[in-house]
């Protein structure tokens, strides 16, 4: 199963980096701040009333702790809000999905992690195969996460989804002219497409879909067609791809859905201002659905506070705290309880693929060749 991955998974796993440098434009290093230090009176709050005598039988501190790749300030907050709740402190430690998965082989039976939580259908899979996780058993997880978005072996459950959907340029393109993400290779795209590096890990999970859903001939053919339509050389990240479409380099762009949510409500003017001039467009709704990546917590395989492990992916899928996650990041929440922020609720339903998550992982080499192939940079 590793081998699977050989050098594709290295590829990716670089590409997490740069992924989440996207991710964190004006909030990544808030989010590590945060977690890296809290702030002294926390600390001093902390130290006062958890003495050894007030914590639990055994005199030992409550704790989870969590090996994460997501560094989003949300999630932080969350795991604060938990530990208000429960008095059960929670402990970050952060890095890319594939230095925590070849930490957590090494540690084996004397790893400190309870959880491992990333983006990725592909990569908690990768988790899955490498043997670092256990079923979570949880009926109160069960019934807050439909089964489509849990690991059929329960190794890990879905905390939020994202759509990677095609946006355009308000002034210049109607939505009637955007029906699927094939259409976007055809003639009347040439020289208007914009979308970032092919080594982002998100278009390689999109194109791995299209092998699984379409085929790898045709997934071949749209990725040469795709970028004989590109507007430039991708560069940035995903809300470089909407400023672009804004400053006019290009008409259409594929990008992740939650960074409009996030432009929208930014505190940089300007990103306010590029949000609200373009649209977004579902595609495929007649075929196989928009393309659906998913976050997850898996339940790792040594955990030495199992109990309090599984009450946090608990709370973590609760409707209160999925309700503050998809307001804090526009994810989709996994929870149909949740409330959703008006934007989503705007967007309305729409059709998604439906594809075991697992597949992203197991065509990510093939994806990355055929990009590198059509020489998508
Ligand atoms: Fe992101």
């Amino acid at each position: 199963m590793v081998k699977k991955y050989g050098t594709g998974m290295m590829a990716v796993m670089l590409m997490m980096v740069l992924v989440l440098a996207g991710c964190g434009a004006g909030n990544g290093n808030n989010a590590a701040g945060n977690a890296a230090s809290p702030s002294p009176s926390q600390e001093a709050n902390a130290t006062a009333t958890e003495t050894p005598s007030e914590a639990g039988n055994d005199g030992k501190e409550q704790v989870v702790n969590v090996y994460t790749a997501r560094h989003y300030d949300i999630d932080s907050q969350l795991y604060d809000a938990f530990t208000q709740e429960t008095g059960i402190k929670v402990n970050e430690i952060k890095g890319t999905a594939e230095e925590l998965v070849e930490r957590l082989k090494r540690e084996g039976e004397s790893s400190e992690a309870d959880l491992f939580v990333t983006v990725d259908g592909g990569v908690l899979n990768y988790a899955k195969q490498n043997g670092v996780l256990q079923p979570i058993e949880s009926a109160a997880v069960d019934s807050q996460v439909p089964a489509e978005l849990r690991d059929t072996d329960n190794n890990w459950v879905g905390i939020a989804t994202r759509a990677r959907v095609i946006v355009y340029a308000k002034d210049r393109v109607k939505p009637e002219q955007l029906s699927t993400y094939e259409d976007l290779a055809s003639e009347q795209w040439k020289g208007k497409v914009l979308v970032r590096s092919s080594s982002s890990l998100y278009n390689q999970s999109l194109l791995a879909s299209f092998i699984e859903l379409n085929g790898e001939q045709a997934a071949e053919a749209w990725t040469k067609g795709i970028v004989a339509n590109f507007a430039r050389d991708p560069e940035g990240g995903d809300r470089d791809q909407a400023k672009a479409i804004v400053a006019g380099a290009g008409d259409v762009a594929i990008m992740n859905t939650y960074y409009v949510g996030q432009m929208l409500h930014s505190k940089e003017a300007e990103e306010v201002k590029v949000a609200e001039q373009i649209g977004v467009f579902f595609p495929n709704q007649d075929t196989t659905g928009a393309h659906l990546n998913i976050s997850g917590v898996g339940l790792v395989k040594h955990s030495k506070n199992k109990e309090n492990a599984i009450k946090l992916i608990e709370y973590l899928t609760s409707a209160p705290a999925q309700t503050k996650l998809t307001q804090g990041s526009y994810e989709f929440p996994v929870n149909a309880e949740a409330e959703k922020p008006e934007l989503l609720q705007e967007w309305g339903p729409f059709k998604a693929q439906t594809l075991d998550f697992a597949k992203l992982g197991e065509h990510n080499k093939q994806a990355v060749e055929l990009m590198n192939k059509a020489g998508w940079k």
